[in-house]
């Protein structure tokens, strides 16, 4: 097994706030918004048919699934809950994650009274920076993640133009704000950016606990632009 990565910044525990209660249905989903879940089948998602589908909710199965479609600036909103039922520790108890373009994790984690790395919690762009506060709701209630993400530039070279931009609520609260990411997340190398293109698939992570989600959709943020007519 490769060693683990470590960046070797030193992070305090962020505070633990309560969120409120979840909402018992879905929250409305804008009318422009890409559906890539609504409860009823994972067909906007490569390997979507390997995840169970049962009453309106999508349970990790053994393998990540990826959107069919690519998005590149986007608002994503997705809904999940950890297992009710407790197993495992620290960053084996109730892990999964969106990778913004396949590539970047927002880490999903049950962080409810469950130790681990501040920049491995829920919430945490994996490895690189937790959240502003811990937000989580208890074990099995419904949780949502609300993002704002720009995509990283590459300039024509490959160097680096702008990194990319994210910023999270979790559980409505806000959890990064214009925090630039480092790079890819991997457990066991430190973050890099080699050059992609502007717009790739969302990945969700089967990291072996049976995490479940409903009501996932995005999207595509187009600047308004305006002009100073002569
Ligand atoms: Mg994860």
């Amino acid at each position: 097994m490769a060693d683990e990565w470590k960046s070797g910044i030193v992070w305090p525990i962020p505070s633990v706030i309560d969120p409120g209660p979840p909402t018992a249905l879905p929250s409305p989903i804008p009318s422009d918004a890409i559906r890539l879940f609504d409860g009823k089948n994972l067909d906007a998602w490569h390997s979507g048919d390997k995840w169970l589908v049962h009453d309106g909710v999508a349970q990790v199965r053994n393998t990540d699934i990826t959107s069919r479609e690519s998005f590149g600036d986007c608002q994503v909103h997705l809904e999940f809950r950890t297992p009710d039922v407790v197993s495992g520790t620290g960053q084996g108890r109730g892990n999964s994650g969106i990778f913004l373009m396949g590539l970047y994790e927002l880490q999903i984690l049950d962080s409810f009274d469950n130790e681990t790395y501040s920049d491995g919690q829920c919430g945490a762009i994996y490895k690189q920076h937790p959240p502003m506060v811990n937000a989580c709701r208890k074990p099995g209630a419904w949780q949502s993640f609300d993002i704002h993400f720009q995509s990283p530039r590459f300039n024509p070279d490959g160097s680096v133009k702008r990194a990319g931009i994210i910023d999270v609520a979790h559980n409505g609260v806000a959890i990064h704000t214009a925090v630039q990411i480092a790079g890819t997340t991997a457990w066991d190398s430190p973050p890099q950016y080699l050059p992609h293109a502007a717009t790739l698939p969302l990945r969700l992570q089967n990291h072996g606990n049976p995490v479940e989600f409903r009501n996932i959709w995005v999207r595509p943020l187009v600047p308004i632009v305006g002009s100073r007519p002569q």
